[in-house]
């Protein structure tokens, strides 16, 4: 899938940022995949790992952890995670799909269009966290 370019792009960014603050080894790297972004993390691993050979994190930790997901109502201004609403998504989309086995979390795209707002019920809302991939931090010595 696109585990290649999002490794890049994270590499990119790493490296970037080593020149900028003048980092010559790092030694732990923690990055927040969200529960949105559809990638096999063993694999998008492995490929950030090869890219930053020779580079200040070659021997870093690189450590991923799960971002969960957050809605925002533009209409009260509530928000809520995922978790939140998981039931009543799941609900909605039983009575319209009839199979209805597959967990919630293999339908990230089909789940987000059942959502509303659990206090208003709108289906006007952000997602403010959860997609894509960010660098949370980075451990390094002078
Ligand atoms: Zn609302």
């Amino acid at each position: 899938m696109h585990e290649g370019s999002l490794a890049y792009s994270t590499a990119t960014a790493l490296i970037e940022y080593a020149k900028e603050h003048n980092i010559k080894r790092a030694t732990k790297v923690e990055i927040g995949i969200g529960e949105l972004t559809m990638i096999d993390e063993e694999i998008y691993k492995n490929w950030l790992i090869e890219m930053l050979k020779g580079s200040p994190y070659d021997s870093a930790e690189i450590r991923l952890v799960k971002e969960p997901v957050r809605f925002k109502c533009n209409i009260c201004n509530y928000s809520w995670s995922l978790d939140e609403v998981k039931e009543k998504v799941i609900e909605n989309i039983c009575k319209e799909i009839v199979d209805c086995d597959t967990p919630i979390h293999y339908l990230p795209e089909i789940a987000q269009a059942y959502v509303t707002c659990p206090k208003c019920n709108s289906r006007d809302f952000e997602i403010i966290s959860g997609e894509g991939i960010i660098i949370r931090s980075i451990n390094y010595v002078e």
